[in-house]
């Protein structure tokens, strides 16, 4: 693979003949290549060009096989990141390493996760990603919002850099979308210099740190190799100076959802990508969330979705379901739901208030692998308003998935 930044904000990349247009992202999800270039706006011209090289190996790791070349020397320590983790030769080697800067920004999306760990550290500025069209890639999801959330971010007050970006055109399937998670960071670590970065703060919660929760295995992971802070991304970011912090990896969506909610950020929370004037409350995401929500509230499902919409139908089919732990809890909890679509994936668990009230509290591991500048911070955010597992809770964290 070789890597070409022009201007400093357009990416252009070229495959070797050992690499490949078909690949797998770092949870194993596989996708395809649809085209090689991608910009990113919102930057400076000028970084560390081991923040270049990071912020490439986020849109082209998935289809390289053997080496990547990059424009400009990295340093010794960034190559043996990719060399350790992907057992790719990278270089030219040349440059100083980066220094950590003093900041944690936070890479805000907008959605309850990202509210609640922005709420743990109110100073924390912002960088949001926001879409926008490719010149060369048809829009095939023009629903998606992407201007909505930039303006919900920029109105919350804080601190803001709104970066845009195309990069995930550069996806044929399973439609536009990042080639790996980190790639939402691109832009982030382009800024890194201009905003001092030491760390950057992501909303994945215990479900996606710990319980390989969404689309990946679904068992405890404490090696995740995406956000572990000794896994393969942990180290190339690391290396970069730019820690991967995860300030609510440590609760699960309940926790972040009633964090979010009680947050003074809540009138901007918005987890569905459709709406306009607010969720749209016809998709998945919303069906997800609203069972959540109405879990921590205490009260009724009210949605307009019914058992026959595609996005009801995986509640009808055997577990696991993406955020397992979040459809239990909310069947423990949401008064009514023998009534509603989510009535058949009864039949499949046996759930009580208390066999889930682990899922209200923090798992203390995911405290102790923020970087010490911010775990202080951290530590005492969750002790005050969410409270330590017990060693039992702890437990059912670390045997999750397993018979
Ligand atoms: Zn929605």
């Amino acid at each position: 693979m070789r890597v070409t930044w022009s201007a400093g904000t357009t990416l252009t990349f070229r495959l070797d003949p050992e690499d490949e247009i078909t690949g797998q992202a770092s949870d194993e999800y596989p996708i395809k290549l649809a085209t090689n270039s991608c910009s990113i706006g919102g930057v400076p011209g000028d970084a560390h060009p081991d923040l270049y090289a990071v912020a490439s190996w986020t849109i082209v790791a998935p289809w390289t096989r053997r080496r990547i070349t990059f424009d400009r020397a990295v340093s010794a320590e960034l190559a043996q990141a990719l060399h350790d983790g992907w057992g790719i030769e990278a270089g030219p080697v040349g440059a100083q390493p980066r220094r950590p800067g003093a900041r944690l920004a936070i890479s805000y999306s907008g959605g309850a996760d990202s509210v609640a760990a922005a709420t743990i550290f109110p100073e924390a500025p912002f960088v949001h990603f926001r879409r926008v069209a490719h010149p060369r890639v048809p829009n095939r999801w023009p629903h998606y919002r992407s201007d909505v959330l930039a303006k919900l971010a920029a109105r919350t007050g804080r601190e803001l850099s709104t970066v845009t970006s195309d990069l995930e055109y550069t996806l044929a399937e399973p439609r536009p979308g990042y080639p790996e998670h980190h790639a939402v960071a691109a832009g982030a670590l382009l800024l890194a210099d201009r905003l001092d970065l030491g760390g950057l703060g992501f909303g994945y919660e215990m479900g996606s740190r710990w319980l390989g929760g969404g689309r990946y295995l679904w068992r405890f992971t404490p090696d995740n190799p995406m956000w572990a802070p000794h896994g393969r991304w942990g180290r190339l970011f690391a290396a970069a100076g730019v820690h991967i912090v995860l300030p609510v990896g440590g609760v699960s969506e309940a926790v972040t959802m009633r964090l979010a909610l009680g947050s003074p950020l809540r009138e901007q929370v918005r987890w569905c990508l459709r709406g306009t004037d607010g969720p749209c409350r016809n998709c998945g995401k919303c069906l997800y969330k609203e069972l959540i929500q109405a879990a921590v509230e205490r009260r009724p499902l009210d949605t307009p979705i019914t058992a026959d919409r595609p996005v009801a139908r995986k509640y009808l089919k055997k577990p696991p379901y993406g955020g397992q732990e979040m459809i239990q809890y909310g069947l423990a909890r949401v008064p009514g739901i023998e009534n509603t679509l989510f009535a058949p994936a009864l039949d499949y668990f046996d759930v009580s208030e208390e066999s889930t009230s682990w899922l209200d509290r923090c798992y203390p591991p995911a405290l102790e692998e923020i970087p010490e500048r911010w775990r202080a911070q951290a530590a005492a955010f969750m002790e005050e308003n969410v409270g330590l597992m017990t060693e039992p809770e702890v437990r059912r964290v670390e045997s999750w998935g397993s018979a």
